[in-house]
């Protein structure tokens, strides 16, 4: 391709990028294909000569847009949001054309040093004292990842890195219920076993159990098992549980052990004093993670990921072959040890173009906004007698069920509402989530998405009652 060519060919699709955004409600939210759909309009072997861009781009339009699910649209209501936004994408353009790999500092200095900047500035916009450092990662999962891993290096003076696991005592994770399952996953991957993962009660408010966090350390530590790492929610996935962080801290200390904190979905929301009580205690946390490519309009991937103390985290992860020395080493930040991938993106240039875009108001005015939307559409359910709130609405999250009047079964409200769900979904006005909540199937409503407005979240509870009734 020419440069020319190139060019032509970049201003069309940047045309066709701002028509599809601009026109993006136009389509289903959830991909309405079957399985195979997709792949059987793709050919079985690669093309032996080069195709003409026009005939891969009107194949894409063709035969890929439809097997999109579309995370940018408004009246995506499903998981937990991957906004993105014009600058975020201009950014990521930007970040493509370079195709700089920025393993270390001298693979792109301007890389290195803008994730340091960056990651402060989104530091003092959700609150977090000074002491914490940053880096981007590409999930929370990576992150959590990176603090167990880092607690079990701690814990055994960095002899499971030497020796292997063999060599020493069990170990033993803590979070609550409420918990993402990327604990539980990275716990296995870490090599402690699921026979090491304490998933503790939590309180009616769906807070981990300080007293049976307690109690659990207790009985591993008389079991021989050695208590390494506590992950707490700030948001949790199902029910957006808030954990108590300074009393979990406190007895973190207490015990000497690692206390990550993962806030992957709320941690955004922080940049509005009024929800940082959610982390009062946090300066008592050894790490803390949250995406800034779920709420903050920053495209997937963007993980910001915290810890107190770097060195211990980059003894963990640290290897140095012949290659990868550099001259300057010593002074300045080599990201490559700071989590499993040697390779990684600029992704803190597209975090700096929505920062600097929107401005730490603008971005509050749109969290505060979806607050505020989450608030009415938890009115509507309450005030409707079919319906009723499953837990406390939590910033702009909301479970929820469909209880007509004469159905009190509990099994057979399961599968009405399991019904009413494929029914909505497979509509493909609104797409929404399911949860379990104290056992009972229910919906999940949340809403973040950048272009959402009120009307989208009006026309969203019209669809529901719709297909309720029908
Ligand atoms: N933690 C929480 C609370 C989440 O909600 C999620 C994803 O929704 C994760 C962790 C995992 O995030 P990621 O996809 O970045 O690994």
């Amino acid at each position: 391709m020419t440069p020319e060519e190139f060019r032509r060919h970049a201003h069309a699709m940047v045309d066709w990028m701002a028509d599809f955004l601009d026109g993006v409600e136009q389509h289903p939210v959830r991909a309405q294909t079957r399985p195979g759909e997709i792949a059987a309009r793709l050919p079985e072997s690669p093309p032996d000569m080069g195709e003409a861009m026009e005939t891969i781009f009107a194949d894409f339009q063709r035969d890929v847009m439809p097997g999109i699910t579309h995370w940018q649209h408004p009246r995506f209501f499903a998981y937990f949001p991957a906004n993105s936004s014009p600058p975020s994408v201009l950014a990521e353009m930007l970040t493509a054309t370079l195709g700089a790999q920025c393993m270390l500092w001298q693979t792109s200095p301007a890389a290195t040093e803008m994730e340091t900047r960056v990651l402060d500035w989104l530091r003092q916009m959700v609150g977090m004292p000074r002491g914490f450092t940053g880096v981007i990662q590409d999930s929370a999962s990576s992150a959590i990842l990176a603090a167990i891993l880092t607690a079990r290096e701690k814990a055994t003076g960095w002899g499971v890195n030497a020796e292997g696991l063999k060599a020493h005592p069990p170990m033993a994770v803590y979070t609550s219920e409420q918990t993402h399952s990327a604990t539980e996953k990275n716990v296995k991957i870490a090599g402690l076993g699921l026979a090491g993962f304490r998933k503790i009660p939590v309180d009616d408010a769906f807070r981990l159990r300080v007293d049976s966090l307690e109690a659990a350390i207790e009985a591993d530590l008389a079991a021989g098992i050695r208590p390494v790492c506590v992950v707490a929610s700030i948001g949790g996935t199902g029910v957006g549980a808030v954990d108590p962080l300074r009393a979990i801290g406190e007895l973190c200390r207490r015990y000497d052990i690692f206390l990550h904190v993962d806030a992957a979905w709320a941690g955004s929301a922080l940049i509005c004093p009024e929800h940082r009580w959610m982390f009062d205690g946090i300066e008592l946390a050894d790490s803390v993670v949250f995406n800034p490519h779920k709420w903050l309009l920053t495209n997937f991937d963007c993980s910001a990921h915290y810890v107190k103390d770097p060195d211990a985290l980059i003894r963990t992860f640290s290897i140095l072959p012949e290659f990868l020395k550099s001259r300057e080493a010593d002074a300045v930040i080599d990201y490559r040890d700071w989590g499993v991938p040697l390779g990684r993106r600029f992704r803190a240039l597209k975090l700096w173009f929505v920062i600097r875009s929107y401005g730490v108001e603008g971005l509050r005015a749109i969290i505060r906004e979806h607050v505020r939307l989450g608030g009415l559409f938890a009115a509507w359910v309450e005030a409707d007698p079919d319906f009723e709130i499953m837990a406390p609405p939590m910033l702009s999250l909301i479970n929820f069920r469909f209880h007509p009047s004469g159905v009190d079964d509990p099994a057979d409200l399961d599968r009405l509402n399991e019904a009413l769900l494929h029914r909505i979904n497979d509509d493909g006005r609104i797409y929404l989530t399911q949860n379990r909540v104290g056992g009972r199937y229910v919906i999940r409503m949340s809403i973040g998405q950048t272009r959402t407005e009120q009307r989208h979240v009006e026309e969203g509870w019209a669809v529901i009652r719709e297909l309720a009734a029908g």
